[in-house]
């Protein structure tokens, strides 16, 4: 595993990074039609990195006409799968073979610490490429039973241009999730990165390039949400979009399809994750350790984060001096530094929103135990501490909304049917965890939590093997697994009388 020890070791690198700021768009960086760039900001100085092309709807026009183009010609959808598995395993190795810098990228340009981009990021999205470039010749078609005077045929095909609308919070794996089964899956792709992380995935397309993704067949359009966003949404040409980011703008992409071609849209939104601990929980210890690793890793900026901890009373105080010991030990700081936990919330604005629901959170009337504030002001960054909230009710907006910062409310419950009923008293689903030493409660709990994965007695357990997404407004369809490829595909169904 990459794992840098020393500060030195990272800016060695750093000093190598190539930082690409135009367009990518079939097999050529290229400027913005109109010319426009923006400043890509560090969020851990507040600085520009560099200029970065703001592309609007003329460069989703020639990104799709390119992708359709290459698409109608059957040059990678029409390639044997053995051939395109080829090329997708390249593609990994190239990105494995790039993952210190990949990892230094994603960290200046979203502010999360390097530890995590190196311990975690890069790995799964390895494990990502390699996993779908292995089903490019696994998939079987199949045969209906009909009777012997006919064949019925059900064939899946890909789907053609897909669009792909990311969010900043895990600017390379949230893209590849979708990246990479729609390329195995013969598609061409359009990707539009957040506008405040497009760095990763501009070096990502120069590496499948490298290794033999025809031009045309994977684009990246960097650029805001309301121009490029809006464009890829509204396209006529595209023919699914999937996307992951706030419920707001999902709504808004169901709309741009209704109001254009009716292209297929998958959405991967927003949670509010309850994390649920039982009297009868078997390691009070560890489960406080947990429940604060997984809130503040990635500052929080994290969809399954888990930002409804909902105790039940018998051990709420014992437990609650835990969270409080374990997130003592949890601060901001630069996120270069190898030894940093926490590091900068990813722009000024994402940290203003966040300082906001801390306000709104003690003028609702719950106490905060820890944190509460900004940090850092000397390095100039976008720093929060660590913040834990008590006596939450959960119908305070600190319960309900999505803050996707480092904000921990803790609700207490009496009984079993209140922990379920208030984990499930929410507008999403995504997630949830329970903590129990009873299995037969722990499977109880888990069918009647409405939400797309339950972990029990561990938080954020799986791996590209098992589908991810949510209920409710978390979205619909499911990133990961074969389950993904249903995104991608079309189902024909031919029939024929013999
Ligand atoms: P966001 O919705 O603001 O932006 C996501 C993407 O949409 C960006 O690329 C942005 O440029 C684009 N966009 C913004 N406005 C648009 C518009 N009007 N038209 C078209 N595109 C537009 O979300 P964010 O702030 O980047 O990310 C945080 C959100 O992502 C949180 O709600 C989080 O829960 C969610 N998220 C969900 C998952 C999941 O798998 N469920 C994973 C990670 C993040």
């Amino acid at each position: 595993m990459l794992d840098f020890k020393t500060r030195k070791e990272v800016d060695a690198v750093l000093d190598t990074t190539h930082l690409i700021g135009k367009a990518f768009i079939n097999g050529n960086f290229v400027d913005a039609v109109s010319g426009e760039t923006f400043d890509n900001v560090s969020p851990r100085d507040g600085k520009v990195l560099n200029q970065v092309a703001s592309c609007d709807s003329p460069d989703v026009d020639l990104a799709v006409g390119a992708a359709r183009k290459v698409f109608e010609a059957g040059t990678w959808s029409d390639m044997e799968p053995k051939e395109r598995k080829k090329v997708m395993l390249r593609f990994a190795q190239a990105f494995a073979d790039n993952a210190a810098e990949l990892a230094v990228l994603e960290t200046i340009d979203m502010g999360k610490p390097i530890a995590e981009s190196t311990g975690f990021d890069v790995g799964a999205v390895y494990e990502c490429l390699q996993w779908y470039a292995e089903w490019c010749d696994k998939v079987y078609d199949e045969i209906a039973p009909s009777g012997p005077n006919s064949l019925g045929m059900i064939t899946r095909e890909a789907i053609g241009v897909v669009g792909a609308v990311t969010p900043w919070n895990f600017p390379m794996l949230m893209s590849m999730w979708k990246v990479a089964p729609a390329l195995a899956a013969g598609n061409s792709v359009i990707l539009k990165p957040a506008e405040q992380s497009p760095l990763t995935a501009l070096r990502i397309a120069e590496l499948a390039a490298e290794a033999g993704v025809p031009d045309g067949v994977f684009n990246v359009l960097p650029g805001f949400g309301p121009t490029a966003g809006q464009s890829i949404g509204m396209h006529m040409d595209i023919d699914a979009l999937v996307f992951t980011g706030s419920g707001e703008i999902g709504k808004k992409f169901l709309q741009y399809s209704g109001q254009s071609n009716m292209k297929r849209v998958w959405l991967e939104c927003g949670g509010k994750t309850p994390f649920i601990v039982f009297n009868d929980c078997k390691d009070i210890g560890e489960a406080a350790e947990t429940v604060t690793n997984s809130m503040f890793f990635n500052q929080g900026e994290v969809c399954v984060a888990p930002s409804r901890l909902i105790v039940e009373n018998g051990i709420r105080n014992e437990f609650m001096s835990e969270v409080r010991a374990a997130a003592s030990k949890i601060s901001a700081g630069d996120p270069l530094n190898p030894d940093t936990k926490m590091g900068a919330m990813v722009d000024e604005n994402q940290m203003n929103r966040v300082l906001d629901y801390i306000k709104i959170g003690e003028n609702e009337g719950a106490e905060i135990t820890t944190g509460g504030n900004r940090a850092n002001l000397n390095i100039g960054g976008y720093y929060i501490e660590p913040t834990i909230f008590e006596g939450v009710r959960n119908d305070m907006r600190i319960a309900q909304e999505e803050i996707f910062g480092p904000v921990l409310s803790v609700i207490d419950v009496t009984d079993v049917d209140e922990a379920v009923r208030t984990a499930n008293d929410s507008q999403f689903g995504l997630a949830a965890s329970v903590w129990t030493k009873d299995l037969s409660k722990a499977h109880q709990v888990s069918r009647k939590l409405r939400s797309g994965s339950v972990w029990v007695n561990c938080f954020d357990g799986g791996d590209i093997t098992m589908p991810f997404g949510g209920y409710k407004q978390s979205g619909n369809g499911r990133d990961r697994s074969a389950h993904a490829l249903d995104k991608y595909t079309e189902l024909k169904s031919t029939w024929m009388e013999l």
